[in-house]
């Protein structure tokens, strides 16, 4: 039997269920990599994601090359091109990992179709997730729309089978398990050679491949305990870092289920590994909701919200383009934009706030932000990416209430108390005294002149009245009331 291993969203070499399947039912075992024109021809010249991702297929090969083998890697379009390979290398099956966007969904169908009419196998595994669609239903078997009673049952789950069955892991030995001499040269592209160049992803630092992923794990479990109390704090190093390695899975799912669960036993206050756990259900939560209802893609998940009319026309144009630029006039809004424009992150607590912003501030459709994040993430994810922007718009499935409008002042104020976020991002407020910063637009000229600081000159004045946007934001929501 000879396999042919497709990596794309889980580049690592420990435990992968689709490699580990390959192994242990297979003689011969090759690796590919493709670097999908489909995906890459729609991306900016400028994309942190293809460096992270460049970096991270550097190390893998390293690490392929140590069980025997060699990282095949190729630029072209992955649905002609696996088939084609498939043939090239005479494998009986092609083993992948589940991929649950609906495009690639209906990439793998198709694929499965041309493998077919060859008589090769395609074999898919689940290990992106803990539980996939169907495995955690409701008492009816039904899946849930509600995120609580699902991550009760998903708790349930995990604890149920104590074998740890759910998280169990797929142990690569590189005494036992050998890939096979691969008969085509690993040869990387250049990033010019994909079509992209370079951005300030170097600057950043950002730790790369399976060893990143695991020295920020590491980093993270001497924090984890302190999770609950930190992860609302933009300026403190509270939350993992971890989103960009899970979306390329160059981490383990399970390893991370698997230590948390360990931080929950182990700690004697436990509130922090818990918090954290049910993090990674969102996560799980949000790739279901996906699965069953894959037009949220374009829609809301309530319908009845599609029918809101949101503002259009260059004025809107301007407000949309001066949130993107964190030119808004609301210090803690601007610093969280810039957070995204200069590193491809923006902290959790933020995404909510900017998110919110955008929508019930600035009256603006929810797919506009939607759609400028999946551009700017280095962590982007469909599904969690969807399902925060319908959380914030009240669209989604147990979303915060419509007439649940932050405040950006008083979420300022609360979660970034002394400025430190705001005067790291938005330099030209640093003088600003603690209590100052949140609202310039309500000091004095003195005062403001003391900071060096000019309202529309070296910061914008706010582009909307918070008070006057909320009650615009009410009467747009009216269509929905009825419904809610
Ligand atoms: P930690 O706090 O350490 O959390 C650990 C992991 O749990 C994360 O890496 C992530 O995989 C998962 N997680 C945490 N919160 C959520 C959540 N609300 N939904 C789903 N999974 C979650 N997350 C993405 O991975 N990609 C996105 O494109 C994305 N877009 C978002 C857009 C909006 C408007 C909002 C409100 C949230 C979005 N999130 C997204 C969720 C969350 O903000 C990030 O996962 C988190 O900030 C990543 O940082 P971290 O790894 O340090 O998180």
């Amino acid at each position: 039997e000879r396999a042919l291993v497709w990596f794309r969203r889980d580049l690592r070499v420990f435990d992968h269920a689709a490699l580990y399947h390959a192994l242990t039912q297979s003689r011969a075992v090759f690796c590919v990599f493709i670097f999908d024109t489909a995906i890459l021809d729609a991306l900016p010249e400028q994309d942190r994601r293809i460096e992270f991702l460049h970096a991270s297929l550097i190390e893998l090969h390293a690490e392929l090359v140590k069980l025997g083998g060699a990282l095949i890697v190729r630029h072209a379009l992955a649905a002609s091109e696996i088939p084609a390979l498939a043939r090239e290398l005479t494998v009986d099956a092609v083993f992948i990992n589940h991929d649950y966007e609906p495009a690639a969904i209906a990439r793998d169908a198709q694929i499965s179709g041309a493998l077919q009419q060859d008589g090769i196998a395609l074999h898919d595994y689940k290990d992106q997730v803990i539980f996939e669609r169907d495995e955690v239903l409701s008492l009816a078997g039904k899946p849930f729309s509600v995120f609580t009673p699902y991550k009760n049952a998903w708790l349930k789950q995990l604890q149920f089978d104590s074998t740890d069955i759910n998280v169990r892991s797929y142990p690569i030995d590189p005494v036992a398990h050998h890939l096979a001499v691969s008969p085509i040269a690993h040869v990387m592209p250049s990033l010019g050679e994909l079509g992209f160049a370079p951005s300030n992803f170097a600057e950043l630092k950002i730790p790369v491949g399976m060893s990143g992923g695991q020295a920020l794990l590491d980093n993270f479990l001497e924090r984890i305990n302190k999770y609950k109390l930190t992860r609302d704090f933009p300026a403190v190093k509270g939350p993992s870092y971890l989103s960009v390695h899970l979306r390329f899975g160059t981490v383990s799912i399970r390893h991370l289920a698997r230590r948390a669960c360990e931080a929950v036993r182990l700690a004697s206050d436990a509130s922090g590994a818990q918090t954290w756990l049910a993090e990674l259900v969102w996560r799980d939560f949000y790739f279901m909701i996906l699965q069953h209802h894959p037009r949220v893609v374009h829609g809301a998940f309530k319908p009845d919200y599609d029918a809101i009319q949101w503002e259009t026309g260059p004025a809107a144009d301007a407000l949309f383009q001066a949130w993107c630029d964190g030119k808004t006039g609301y210090p803690l809004v601007d610093a969280a934009m810039a957070q995204l424009n200069q590193s491809g992150y923006m902290h959790n607590r933020l995404r909510m706030v900017t998110a919110c912003f955008l929508i019930k501030d600035l009256g603006i459709d929810w797919r506009r932000g939607e759609a400028y994040f999946a551009e700017k993430l280095i962590d982007f994810d469909l599904s969690a990416n969807n399902g925060g922007w319908q959380w914030a718009s009240s669209s989604g499935c147990d979303a915060q209430p419509y007439f649940r409008i932050f405040n950006p002042i008083t979420q300022s104020e609360k979660f970034d108390t002394e400025g430190r976020f705001i005067r790291r991002y938005v330099p030209q407020l640093a003088q600003l005294g603690n209590k100052q910063i949140h609202a310039p637009w309500l000091l004095t000229k003195m005062e403001l002149d003391h900071a060096g600081v000019t309202l529309g000159g070296n910061y914008p004045a706010p582009v909307v009245q918070h008070d006057v946007a909320r009650k615009q934001t009410l009467m747009r929501y009216a269509v929905v009331k009825k419904v809610t």
